[in-house]
């Protein structure tokens, strides 16, 4: 496996600078301290990729609100396609029968997770199931998704940091950007 030396270094382009990122944030926990007033509001994160989101999020809300964390895995490895295939690597650790659920994601692309995990949470018969991405890349769309509040829509690219991996590094950049594209095509 390759291991880059700098991880800044990769980076072609800055797409989203961390203080974007950050001041969008404190406008969709304003929404959504607004919206769920009075209602016993839990988010749900889908790890690994929306932990810094769900993070910032959560501390943007100023409502009494609980969490819990799944995770699911769309992409195998070193790769930047969809599979179409969802699994659940780790399920909710509470029930959300009767809840207010709020998916915070950190990028809708084909739709294909997001399809499946409404559906699957869904069936656990919350009072409510709504969605906050980060991202939204409509452009890869293959199922219809009805996303109730969006941080950024982004071209279609791959992009890395803030949360979101290739080949389970870069989570840790405070800002989002897109990889030169020599870091997945050149040979080891
Ligand atoms: P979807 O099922 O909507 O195609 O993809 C959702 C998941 O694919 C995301 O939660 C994320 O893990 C991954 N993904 C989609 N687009 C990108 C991207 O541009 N960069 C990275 N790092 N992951 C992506």
């Amino acid at each position: 496996m390759r291991t880059p030396t700098d991880l800044h270094a990769d980076i072609g382009e800055v797409l989203l600078e961390e203080g974007q990122i950050q001041a969008r944030i404190r406008e969709l926990g304003a929404q959504i301290s607004t919206d769920y007033a009075g209602r016993r509001l839990t988010l749900v994160s889908v790890l690994k990729g929306s932990l810094p989101f769900m993070a910032d999020l959560m501390r943007a809300i100023s409502l009494p609100l609980r969490i819990d964390l799944m995770e699911v895995s769309s992409y195998g490895g070193a790769t930047t396609e969809s599979s179409g295939l969802v699994r659940i690597l780790k399920d909710l650790s509470s029930s959300i029968e009767g809840e207010e659920v709020l998916i915070c994601e950190d990028i809708i692309d084909t739709g294909l997770t997001l399809n499946y995990l409404i559906r699957y949470l869904g069936g656990k018969k919350p009072a409510s199931l709504r969605i906050c991405t980060l991202l939204d890349k409509p452009a890869r769309r293959l199922v219809e998704i009805p996303v109730d509040y969006t941080g950024f829509t982004i071209p279609d690219q791959f992009v890395v940091g803030y949360g979101l991996d290739y080949d389970e590094l870069y989570r840790n950049l405070r800002f989002v950007g897109v990889l030169r594209p020599e870091v997945y095509t050149t040979p080891e």
